[in-house]
């Protein structure tokens, strides 16, 4: 079997920010575009990042702290993935005119020109018009990148997600060891139904990974409103020697490699 290195180095992942890179060895596609432009700029330095090593940019949604990065001259040239109400969202505020925006479909599959990604996107549920979550493939890896939306019916039956290499999804609060009244002093909350918490989290765990499943990452994580207590359980409780079980904190540099 031919050996698919994939590294995933995290940017930042929380609501101040969400950029994920994922790197085959040859191309660098990022998922979501939204960390701090100061950030962003140190990752292309310290990674000696060129614009002939970057496949591009899957946009979950227009929401700030997934495109701030965009904004930035960076990002010119950049190809960019996105729905149509996502692009309509993104030019209704001041945007970089040079990116270059190339439209996508929810269901149909992708295949970025020049590399071995491939991508497919489906409906998420948030508090905005055009969020999609994201089934991500490099030669064999499948890769599901899900992140703000409510873990509606339709996520829970697309059997395309399940069984993947790797899960990289969002666990925004958690609220099993947490008192209440701690939970309602997060303006957070107001949102709540538009996120994934802890309990989707095990959920997707129990449903959807399955014995190929090697990684499973806990992402976009509030540092007021998830309890660490229950992402340290989450983490114990279903790492097993098949599948490691991590949480990204957010505000700090992460860097996995991953072996298909
Ligand atoms: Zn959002």
């Amino acid at each position: 079997m031919i050996k698919n290195e994939i590294e995933i180095k995290v940017i930042e992942s929380s609501s101040k920010g969400n950029c994920i890179c994922l790197f085959d060895g040859s191309k660098y596609l990022f998922l979501d575009f939204g960390s701090n432009i100061a950030n962003t700029k140190n990752f292309y330095n310290w990674n000696l990042i060129n614009k002939d090593k970057i496949a591009g940019a899957l946009i979950t949604h227009a929401h700030f702290d997934h495109i701030q990065s965009l904004n930035d001259e960076l990002a010119n040239n950049l190809n960019v993935y996105g729905t149509f109400d996502t692009f309509f969202n993104i030019r209704k505020n001041e945007y970089n005119k040079n990116i270059i925006t190339n439209e996508i479909e929810e269901n149909k599959k992708y295949k970025i020109e020049n590399s071995n990604w491939s991508f497919q996107a489906f409906k998420a549920f948030h508090n905005i018009e055009g969020a999609v979550y994201f089934l991500i493939k490099n030669k064999k890896t499948k890769i599901v990148y899900l992140t703000d939306t409510e873990y509606a019916e339709e996520i829970k039956s697309n059997k395309k997600i399940n069984g993947a290499d790797i899960y990289i999804c969002e666990g925004n609060y958690g609220s099993t060891f947490v008192d209440d009244n701690k939970l309602k002093e997060q303006k957070h909350i107001t949102n709540i139904v538009n996120h994934m918490n802890c309990e989707d989290v095990e959920q997707i765990i129990k449903n959807k990974t399955s014995n190929k499943t090697k990684l499973f990452i806990v992402s976009h994580v509030s540092i007021k409103a998830t309890s660490f207590d229950v992402l340290d359980f989450i983490k114990n409780q279903y790492s097993n020697k098949n599948m490691k079980v991590e949480y990204l904190l957010p505000q700090k540099i992460n860097h996995y490699t991953f072996n298909a």
